[in-house]
């Protein structure tokens, strides 16, 4: 946390704030996350847009969203819902396609709450049927956005062949890693997309003065953040302000962090 954290708005005073009102009981989760203000400090500075760039080319691009329009036609278009948890079963079935095993249940695994789901390639693991799992000790937003990654994983699978591991973990703290792979970058792409249609986006990430004339997208500015906190409030019931267990708090927020600034690079280097 440096010299931004000054700033009452900036990324790094949230990470503060929120350690700072964190009980002792969620100590232990948040040591177990190693240095969470420094894994979010890090998701705040990197450039998107190179990313991107280096791992794909605008056609790669038209074609993970076409892809997903598969099962979302209006992605980009529409805001996509998100399903309170007691209809989350429901809704999911309702959309993954037929053929994908989904599975949602409490992970009581000892990675807990830091795993959000899973997609299993049948081809690999010799399964009848590919599966996606999503953890539903999460909230109904973090769960929507789960099954959204494992159905892209599901969608993209035929760009990304060459994938070599069978079963692609989906943890909380690993978005810094998703900037150097391909098959998951592809899936968050989809992701922010359904959280962040192109109305939406233009209205919170179009900062032209700030652009120049290669885009990047550094830190998200204090009007670019409170933009994202008040969407990621409205549409997917994240309130990083609710009482919730602190570790939890920074993982979300890692995500939303994550999620933003994709799109924010999305439509700065590819104007989606
Ligand atoms: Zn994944």
């Amino acid at each position: 946390v440096g010299k931004a954290a000054q700033d009452p708005r900036d990324i790094g005073a949230l990470v503060v704030e929120i350690l700072a009102t964190a009980p002792k009981r969620g100590h232990e989760e948040i040591m177990a996350w190693r240095n969470p203000a420094k894994d979010i400090e890090r998701l705040a500075r990197r450039d998107y847009v190179r990313a991107l760039r280096r791992l794909f080319g605008y056609r790669a691009i038209r074609e993970i969203i076409a892809a997903a329009r598969r099962i979302w036609p209006t992605l980009n278009q529409a805001q996509l819902g998100v399903a309170p948890k007691s209809e989350f079963d429901r809704v999911a079935s309702g959309i993954v396609p037929r053929g994908v095993h989904f599975k949602s249940s409490p992970w009581d695994g000892p990675e807990g709450l830091a795993l959000l789901g899973f997609y299993a390639e049948k081809g690999k693991l010799h399964l009848k049927h590919p599966l996606i799992y999503v953890n539903s000790a999460h909230d109904a937003g973090a769960m929507s956005s789960a099954l959204c990654h494992e159905l892209g994983h599901h969608m993209t699978a035929e760009m990304f062949k060459e994938a070599p591991q069978p079963v692609h973990l989906f943890f909380d703290a690993g978005y810094a890693a998703h900037l150097d792979d391909r098959v998951e970058l592809a899936a968050d792409i989809i992701v922010s997309l359904a959280g962040y249609p192109e109305p939406v986006a233009r209205k919170l990430f179009s900062t032209p003065w700030n652009w120049g004339v290669v885009a990047r997208t550094g830190r998200l500015e204090p009007s670019m953040l409170s933009g994202v906190r008040g969407h990621a409030e409205n549409r997917f019931g994240l309130d990083l302000t609710a009482k919730f267990p602190a570790g939890q708090k920074l993982n979300y927020l890692a995500g939303m962090i994550h999620y933003a600034k994709l799109r924010w690079g999305l439509l700065a280097e590819y104007d989606l």
